[in-house]
């Protein structure tokens, strides 16, 4: 299995705030970026090294824009946006209701504790 059987690709723009090292002007630009988001399931036909791999497996982002034409139009100058890294971890918002989370981690470890 590839890795990305794991994810879900799509491109997405966002803004970024970037200085111009050619003539020092901040502008706003928008940057494209391949987002990979973890699927929600294991694709079917995984064996247990997919398995591992799979839980380890983090959404991510990959830059696709290196340079970008300053907006003073009295450089237009290209630049390289070196600035913002190129690769972006994904925080994942956590599934699933407080409250049933409370309920797992008491079944999980409260047994124990009552010896
Ligand atoms: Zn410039």
């Amino acid at each position: 299995m590839e890795e990305r059987d794991f994810f879900d690709e799509m491109s997405e723009q966002k803004k970024h705030t970037l200085v111009c090292p050619h003539c020092s002007q901040p502008g706003e630009y928008e940057l494209s970026w391949l987002v990979r988001r973890k699927k929600q399931q294991l694709p079917r036909g995984a064996d247990e090294r997919d398995k591992a791999r799979f839980q380890k497996a983090q959404s991510y982002m990959v830059r696709r824009d290196d340079l970008v034409g300053c907006k003073n139009i009295r450089c237009r100058k290209r630049f390289d946006v070196a600035g913002i890294q190129s690769v972006a971890y994904i925080q994942e918002t956590a599934t699933g209701p407080v409250e049933d989370r409370e309920a797992r981690i008491r079944a999980a470890f409260g047994r124990r504790s009552q010896g």
